[in-house]
Order: C-alpha cells, then sequence, then structure tokens
C-alpha cells in the first residue's frame, strides 16, 4: 500500500525542497533535523546553480592531477589523517569509479539531471512563494594570467558543460573587477544556462516557511535509529518516537549511518569544504558567482554579504575546522586586493559524497516504504529542486521524469558496513 505519510530525516537543501514537494503532492509530512542550520553543507556552500557541472570527479584526470592538488603543495585537497579508517575504503571505491567507462556513464546520467536543474528551482521558488531565492544568471571562470587563461580556456573547451555554455569575456565584461579588486583578472569566461540563488541559507529558510504554512511538522531532534515495521518508526536521540507510513532519508554526509542500519550500503563521505564571509565589501552586485581558478576558489556576493569558498578536506563531518584553511583563504583574497571583513564569519560543512560522485536518488528495493536522496556531492544546493520533484514522484507512484536507475544506492551492493 503506498504510505500517505512521510518522515522527512534531515533538513538541508534536499530535506527541506522534499518535504515541501512531499506535502504539495499531498502527503502529511514530519521533517526531523537537529536544527542547527551551520552544521549541514547547505548552510556555508556558495550558492549557485551549477548545470555545466555535468563531467564527475571520479575520473582518470583526477587520478592523474591528484599529487598537484594537494593541500601540503599548495592546493586545495587535504585528508584529515585521524579519520583515515572513513576514506580509505572510500578512495578504493573512487579508484574503481575513476574507469573511463563508469565516468562516461556517470556522465550521461548527470548530464540528464542536471539539465532540470534549473528549470526545477524556478519551479520550486514559485511554490515556495519566493521567486527572489533565484538572484541572478550566470557564472564567471577568471584567469590571473595570460599563460593560465590559455591552459584554463583549453581545459573548458575539452569538457562537456551539459545544457550551460559558456563565451570568452570581452573587455566590457572585465571591467566591474577592475573597479573592486587591486588585482583583476586578465581573462574569462562567462557562462548561460546557470543562476544563483540570493542566499544558500535564505533559500532553505523560504523553504521551510512554505512548508510550515501548509501544515507540515517540524521536529528538532536527531535520528539515532530508523526501523521498518507495520510502520516507520524513528528514535529520537533527545528520547521518544516518531512513526509514519514511509520515510525519506536526506541527512546528507551523516546517511551512511542510518542507511546501514536499514541493511545498506551507502559509503557517502563528508567532502568538508571552507568558508568566509565578510558584512562589508565593495563587490558589485551585477558580478555572477566567479571561480578564480589558480586560487581554487569562488567568490559570490549574497544578501548578507560577500563569502569565498574553498577546499576539498576528506574526514568525519562532525570534526573541527582546520583554521590553516580559513587563513589561506583570507590571504587570496587579501592578495588579489578584494575588500573584506578583518575578521569574517568562518564556516566549514560537508559535501556528501558518494565515490562515483552520484547522487543517490529512489527508493529502497529492501522496503519499497523508504525512499532516500543523499550524496549530492558539490551539487546539492544545483540538484536540490528536481530532487524533490523525483522523490515526490517516487512517493506518488508516478514515473520519475528522468531514469533513476544510475541513481540506485543498490549500486554499492548488499548489506553491511562498506
Ligand atoms: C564550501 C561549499 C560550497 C558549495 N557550493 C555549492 C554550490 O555552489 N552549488 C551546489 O549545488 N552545491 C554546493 N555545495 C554542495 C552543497 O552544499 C551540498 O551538496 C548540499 O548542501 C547537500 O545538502 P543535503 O541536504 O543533502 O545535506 P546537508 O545540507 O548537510 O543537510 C543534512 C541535514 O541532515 C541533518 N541530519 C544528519 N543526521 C541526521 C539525523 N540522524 N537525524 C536528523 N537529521 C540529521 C543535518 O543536521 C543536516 O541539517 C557546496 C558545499 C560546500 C561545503
Amino acid at each position: 500500500m503506498q504510505p500517505k505519510s512521510y518522515l522527512v530525516i534531515g533538513g538541508g537543501l534536499i530535506g527541506a525542497a522534499s518535504a515541501l514537494r512531499l506535502q504539495a503532492a499531498g502527503f502529511a509530512v514530519t521533517l526531523i533535523d537537529p536544527g542547527d542550520p551551520r552544521r549541514a553543507a547547505s548552510f556555508g556552500n556558495i550558492g549557485h546553480i551549477a548545470a555545466e557541472q555535468v563531467s564527475p570527479l571520479a575520473s582518470r584526470e583526477s587520478l592523474r592531477t591528484f599529487p598537484g592538488r594537494l593541500f601540503g603543495l599548495g592546493g586545495p585537497l587535504d585528508f584529515r589523517w585521524r579519520d583515515a579508517g572513513l576514506w580509505a575504503p572510500w578512495a578504493l571505491r573512487f579508484i574503481a569509479a575513476s574507469n573511463p567507462d563508469r565516468h562516461a556513464s556517470g556522465q550521461a546520467a548527470l548530464t540528464t539531471i542536471l539539465a532540470h536543474a534549473l528549470p526545477a528551482w524556478r519551479r520550486l521558488a514559485e511554490l515556495s512563494g519566493a521567486p527572489g531565492i533565484i538572484a541572478r544568471e550566470g557564472l564567471a571562470v577568471v584567469w590571473m594570467s595570460p599563460q593560465a587563461a590559455e591552459r584554463g580556456l583549453c581545459g573548458w573547451e575539452r569538457s562537456a558543460t551539459g545544457s550551460a555554455a559558456f563565451r570568452r569575456m570581452d573587455g566590457d565584461d572585465l571591467a566591474p573587477y577592475a573597479a573592486v579588486m587591486a588585482r583583476p583578472p586578465v581573462a574569462g569566461i562567462r557562462f548561460s544556462g546557470t543562476a544563483q540563488v540570493s542566499e544558500p541559507q535564505a533559500a532553505r529558510d523560504a523553504l521551510m516557511t512554505a512548508f510550515r504554512a501548509g501544515g507540515g511538522e517540524v521536529v528538532h531532534a536527531g535520528v539515532t535509529h530508523l526501523t521498518g515495521g507495520n510502520r516507520i518508526l524513528a528514535r529520537l536521540e533527545e528520547g521518544g518516537v516518531r512513526e509514519a507510513e514511509g520515510a525519506l532519508i536526506a541527512a546528507g554526509a551523516w546517511a551512511g549511518r542510518l542507511m546501514r542500519d536499514l541493511g545498506v550500503k551507502a559509503p557517502v563521505i563528508a567532502e568538508r569544504g571552507y568558508s568566509v564571509q565578510s558584512a562589508e565589501h565593495g563587490w558589485d552586485e551585477a558580478l555572477p558567482p566567479t571561480v578564480f581558478e589558480e586560487q581554487s576558489m569562488v567568490v559570490s556576493r549574497f544578501t548578507s554579504g560577500l563569502r569565498a569558498s574553498s577546499f576539498v578536506e576528506f574526514g568525519s563531518p562532525d570534526a573541527p575546522g582546520d583554521p590553516r584553511k580559513w587563513r589561506v583563504l583570507e590571504r587570496r583574497l587579501s592578495d588579489l586586493g578584494i575588500r573584506f571583513s578583518p575578521e569574517p564569519d568562518r564556516w566549514v560543512g560537508p559535501r556528501p559524497t558518494l565515490p562515483d560522485y552520484l547522487p543517490a536518488i529512489g527508493r529502497l528495493e529492501s522496503d519499497p516504504r523508504i525512499l532516500y536522496a543523499f550524496g549530492h556531492q558539490h551539487l546539492g544546493l544545483t540538484m536540490a529542486a528536481i530532487t524533490a520533484e523525483l522523490t515526490a514522484s517516487l512517493a506518488g507512484d508516478r514515473d520519475p521524469a528522468i531514469d533513476l536507475t544510475p541513481f540506485r544506492i543498490e549500486r554499492f551492493g548488499g548489506a553491511g558496513r562498506w
């Protein structure tokens, strides 16, 4: 029998968007989340609806360039050694997923889902009564030297970019940077077919406000354990139980443990990213999110300030931040002459990533009342709205808009740890 009520476990962008879509489809929905917004990757991300990122990072190219990207050599990639027990088995699966055939099928799957990302966001913004969530179109990738520009452009010209397209920036496109930086870029490309949200947390707040206004219940608690039976029971850390006819697991980088309890392997790792944000700045409102490729840094202007993000650090989602990484970000901003607070808001958060860099979206084969949506890696904001539509289709026993076979969690094998 098709469930009429759902527990949504996790209130990041994936859980919030899905709760609202499930509610709009007529289900009674309770969203359970501990209620600390800064814990979620959805809080401090860079807000870019990245329709162009169709190439999974599990690739031969990633393996080839791996040594040069290490933090110890000035790059963005790092590993928390005390968490090696978490990422070492993940890394073996990553290497296996990087073979050319798997990369090609992953790229086909990402191309399909990402083509729906921006239209789905426009529909979701409409549903939540907050069309202003989508703030501006486009993305810029810029370079500080002609040599880096030549190399970078060559790389982008060889890359697939899905439904997004780019053109070289001209003098008019580059001029606004000279007004807001001491060392402006010499060249860049400008994407169309992508967009930016007004602010990630503001987008999540708008979804939650609409969900509550529609009668949705929000419980501030952590789920320790999910069990199936006649009904799905969620045991809460704080004591007590919540129950419904169905459940959606949308717990981001923390989803692995809940899935393991259900006998399903879900090798999700936390790829921790770092952000700094300044309320005071002089960044031009018209500038899109800008990738400074040589600095491995993205800068986005939001309603509450200017944010810069970088780094991929493999480790536990709950580990404290590494202050060296915030300092590097702050130094890079200062070297470029971008006006920024000397005491910015510092944040670290976990991108939830599966070894093949495809999300897990579907219905458990062992218990069809349990849906899952996690593992959206660097693209969880991008894919939140389309993921929500797909989970609502599954819940309503309707054919989803795209083939979900590549996103089955069972692709990682049967029961066990991983
Ligand atoms: C620096 C940085 C920049 C990024 N930039 C972009 C970008 O520009 N565009 C893009 O598309 N993506 C970006 N991302 C990735 C994006 O932020 C994530 O993919 C996305 O936020 C994941 O959303 P989520 O809802 O799955 O997980 P989360 O946002 O992490 O939310 C999971 C929620 O589940 C809760 N939870 C965990 N365990 C339990 C439990 N047992 N019971 C109840 N609740 C639980 C957590 O507390 C949390 O609130 C970026 C990420 C980082 C770190």
